[in-house]
């Protein structure tokens, strides 16, 4: 089988299984990372976004990806990084949103929401919603991440940073 008996539709729906090794109950797409695929005689090329540059990520998520279609007999398949415009956490959309709080990991907040440090001080705790939390760490499990605090049930909580 080629690349070409699927459409980019299909292809992108395959795509979408793939998750972001950070937060595992969001996809590759739903964090805006997944940015096109094309199809050309050559066989198919994906297009990603890195998020986080810090995050040592974008391996794995190549590797998944070829994987993921080399199993539905798609090949050649080539993975290109476009850096421009770079990614920004306003592309991670609300499905991906309520999954990360669902997970315990507050989402950042749009930067339409005002300035970023203004909105980093009232994060809402992802498991009981209460809005008095407090910052413990500018960086939690990884770069990404900051420690928070939740002052109402007390549980720690980690919030996916503005970028
Ligand atoms: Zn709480």
């Amino acid at each position: 089988m080629v690349a070409t008996t699927y459409s980019k539709e299909e292809i992108l729906q395959l795509l979408s299984a793939i998750a972001d090794p950070e937060i595992p109950v969001v996809s590759i797409s739903e964090i805006g990372m997944l940015r096109d695929v094309m199809i050309t005689d050559a066989g198919c090329e994906v297009i990603l976004t890195p998020t986080y540059t810090g995050c040592p990520a974008m391996g794995i998520i190549e590797a998944d990806i070829k994987a993921l279609l080399h199993e539905n007999g798609i090949e050649p398949v080539t993975v290109t990084m476009v850096y421009t415009p770079a990614w920004t956490t306003d592309w991670i959309n609300d499905a991906a949103r309520a999954k990360m709080n669902a997970y315990g990991i507050a989402p950042p907040k749009r930067s339409s929401c005002g300035s970023v440090a203004d909105a980093e001080k009232h994060i809402n705790c992802p498991i009981c919603n209460a809005a008095d939390t407090t910052l413990v760490s500018r960086y939690g499990s990884t770069a990404c991440k900051a420690l928070y605090k939740c002052n109402s049930c007390k549980e720690p909580f980690e919030y996916f940073k503005c970028h």
